[in-house]
């Protein structure tokens, strides 16, 4: 996810602010500035600052987590909804991943406890009324802010953390496919109430929560779905061959030119003697060509940090990468020279195409009994 940039790295893992989120901060802050006074702008924008630090731990609970089960997080960005931390893959031990789900909400739950004995009594309620009119109360508001993330956390509906633990948690008791399945539909099928209450409340930022939960709930489906179909194949099978190529020593021009003749987001960089060196993406070309120009070599806008795996490797890492935010997934030869890419829409047409031709030896079946 492009345009987020890193205010900090913690542990090896980049802490990265999205410019929506700052976005936000500032236009929050202005209105604020404008009705109420630079004072209360000041204490506004202390407290949604103090607000996203507690975000921040509580994705650090579950990072902490992963890397005892020896899992790295290398980026966490902040959104204005919360925080993504980006893990390199989710176990599929409903162990691992139930103690990993739990951690984040648990920091919340942890936070609520502490700031609840600095403030010598149980909160109240009122006091999130008060904010609206500009009365701040730091010690209070927080409290309450992370009890209420913390019980968000735990509705059973991916992205939520509450919907990594019901999985977690219905594959003590059966295969992990199901129990994706399943708390997928759950997770759907919560998405489509939140959906029509924030309607018929008229609360925008709920249906805008329904809509993204129920994205979640089909992109987790489809993640478990690539991995019990086609997860086991080979990468060489599923990857993409044929884009255009491009030397380090090439321009950016060139990699214009090879936009308009195709349709590929994705282009590999090699060294000169063929080793893979990078990718240029689709969006950095179009954003860079105008600032820097045809003449800028390609190496500028080069990435060199996507995750690269050779043609031996399976399927579904590939795909728990692809899932948990790279864009694409470079393999190489043994030799390190570019083979092919993997990117989440091919994964997909692997899996439309193999469910395809399991329903074709059914029918086949069917029709010729004998
Ligand atoms: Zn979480």
């Amino acid at each position: 996810m492009p345009r987020s940039f890193p205010i900090a790295s913690i542990k090896g893992t980049a802490v990265r602010l999205h410019w929506t989120f700052v976005l936000v901060l500032a236009l929050i802050t202005l209105i604020v500035l404008i009705s109420n006074g630079a004072l209360a702008a000041a204490q506004v924008f202390l407290l949604v600052s103090l607000v996203f630090v507690c975000v921040v731990l509580h994705e650090f609970g579950h990072i902490t987590v992963a890397r005892q089960f020896g899992i790295e997080t290398p980026e966490v960005i902040l959104l204005p909804m919360g925080g993504l931390a980006k893990l390199q893959r989710i176990p599929s031990d409903p162990r691992q991943e139930l103690a990993i789900a739990i951690a984040g909400p648990a920091v919340n739950f942890a936070l609520f406890a502490l700031l609840i004995l600095f403030l010598g009594r149980w909160p109240d309620w009122g006091t999130l009324a008060g904010l609206a009119q500009g009365e701040i109360n730091f010690v209070e508001q927080l409290a309450i802010f992370n009890l209420v993330v913390g019980l968000f956390n735990l509705l059973p509906a991916f992205p939520m953390d509450g919907g990594r633990i019901f999985r977690a948690l219905l594959a003590f008791a059966m295969p992990h496919h199901k129990a994706t399945r399943i708390a997928a539909r759950v997770g759907q099928a919560l998405a489509v109430v939140l959906g029509v209450v924030g309607l018929m409340a008229g609360n925008v930022v709920l249906a805008a929560i329904a809509v993204f939960v129920f994205l979640a709930a089909t992109s987790e489906a489809n993640l478990e779905k690539i991995r019990h179909a086609i997860g086991g194949t080979p990468v060489r099978n599923v990857m993409v061959t044929g884009q255009a190529q491009f030397l380090v020593t090439d321009h950016i021009g060139k990699a214009a030119d090879a936009i308009l003749a195709s349709d590929n987001e994705e282009f590999p960089v090699l060294e000169l003697d063929g080793r893979l060196a990078g990718f240029v993406l689709r969006a950095d070309v179009l954003e860079s060509i105008g600032d820097a120009g045809p003449e800028a070599s390609i190496c500028t806008i080069m990435r060199t940090d996507l995750p690269v795996v050779s043609l031996q490797h399976r399927a579904e890492k590939v795909a728990e990468t692809i899932a948990g935010g790279a864009p694409i997934v470079g393999v190489i030869d043994s030799r390190g020279r570019f083979a092919g890419l993997v990117n989440w829409r091919n994964l997909l047409d692997a899996l439309a195409i193999d469910e395809a031709l399991r329903q074709q030896h059914r029918n086949r079946q069917t029709r010729f009994p004998l």
